[in-house]
């Protein structure tokens, strides 16, 4: 009996390696509301991902992260401007921070042979008058396009936030290219390339707009006990902040590691002429294997194969928030091409320390499918 590979296998740093910065809890006795750990947490990423301090707040997830971008610059609807631009092909977070900020998701479909909304490829009948905010997303960890996004800011006055919940590695490869106008939402969940088990941030150029974030993260309190904004519980807690530091001081020897993976995937990829159809880093977060089938029977027949020799896959993002059953009920309109490119893409196993020899079957069922 072959053993299951699952889709994806964390790897958080090493209780050990954690345990010097829990110890100066017990002293301190300050466990939460952005401690000493979570600063520092801050100071070190914001070096990282944009190159300058004062760029960054930490959030105890990506959602409350991009919850808090949304009140700190877009605020609650106002008047008749209650909708959330979305693209259908990203994870159900998007859409439900949207709507714990009081905003109604309006799910837009991609353009043929796209994965990402881009401002010049929004529909020409958008109902504008009733946008409140635009939520685009980095797929998989790509590059966020804050330019493109903070000039259809300026030009039509819409706020907008991005979702980049998988692309540390992306701002990590160029410093400072992600701050702008535009706040930027990032993810530290166990599943994505940087940890701190939950956790998340936002990036943006707007220091004022931080404190905002930060505010709305802290019941709308900031430097008094009063609340004046809208705000819900959003921390980074000091213990999920000690593991972030401890993943931050591996961080060359893990991005080897992951590279590794990625060179290994190529390579087996190009021994069975499929090159072509793996999507990987550095395009992509490590995160991510990704197989883009020809066709979503070509997908099925991939999954079939895979999982006919133990392998688990993964359709990261279903086929569109839109298709998920809660926003069907909800009267979320089918999105015909995000369906059809989100039927394509397949996940694949990864994981830091995936053997060569797994890597190899994967491939080797993936070679075969359709033969059976
Ligand atoms: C992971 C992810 C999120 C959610 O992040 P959490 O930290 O789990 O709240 C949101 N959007 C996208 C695109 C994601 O991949």
């Amino acid at each position: 009996m072959k053993t299951t590979l699952p889709v994806y296998r964390p790897l958080l740093p090493p209780v050990q390696s954690i345990l010097p910065y829990l110890a100066q809890l017990d002293s301190r006795r300050v466990y939460t509301n952005r401690g000493p750990l979570a600063e520092q947490l801050e100071a070190r990423l914001a070096v990282l991902l944009a190159g300058r301090a004062d760029t960054l707040v930490t959030a105890a997830s990506g959602t409350a992260a991009l919850q808090a971008a949304i009140l700190a610059h877009a605020g609650r609807p106002r008047g008749r401007r209650t909708l959330a631009l979305i693209p259908g092909y990203t994870f159900v977070a998007t859409a439900f921070a949207a709507m714990a900020a009081g905003y109604e998701p309006l799910f837009c479909d991609l353009a043929p042979g796209s994965w990402r909304l881009r401002p010049d490829d929004l529909p020409p009948d958008l109902p504008t008058s009733r946008l409140g905010l635009v939520l685009p997303v980095a797929p998989f960890g790509e590059m966020p396009l804050q330019r493109d996004w903070s000039a259809f800011q300026a030009r039509t006055g819409i706020k907008v936030v991005i979702d980049a919940a998988a692309s540390f590695e992306a701002l990590l490869a160029a410093p400072g290219e992600a701050v702008g106008a535009v706040p930027v939402a990032l993810s530290f969940h166990a599943t994505k390339s940087f940890s701190t088990g939950e956790g998340g941030a936002v990036l943006w150029a707007d220091r004022d707009g931080l404190v905002r974030a930060a505010q709305a993260m802290n019941f709308g309190m900031v430097y008094t006990r009063e609340s004046r904004a809208a705000g819900f519980n959003g921390k980074l807690s000091e213990y999920h902040a000690a593991i972030g530091l401890a993943w931050l001081d591996g961080l060359d020897r893990r991005i080897a590691a992951r590279r590794r993976v990625a060179a290994r995937y190529r390579k087996a990829a190009a021994a069975h002429g499929l090159a072509d159809h793996l999507l990987l880093p550095p395009a992509i977060a490590s995160c991510y294997a990704l197989f883009r089938a020809d066709s979503g029977a070509d997908a099925a027949a991939a999954s079939e194969s895979l999982a006919r020799a133990g392998i688990e896959t993964r359709r990261w993002y279903g086929l569109g928030v839109q298709a998920e059953a809660y926003f069907r009920a909800r009267g979320a309109a089918p999105l015909p091409e995000t369906e059809r490119l989100a039927a394509r893409i397949i996940g694949l196993p990864v994981a830091e320390d995936i053997a060569a020899s797994d890597i190899a079957r994967i491939l080797r069922a993936l070679a075969a499918r359709g033969a059976q």
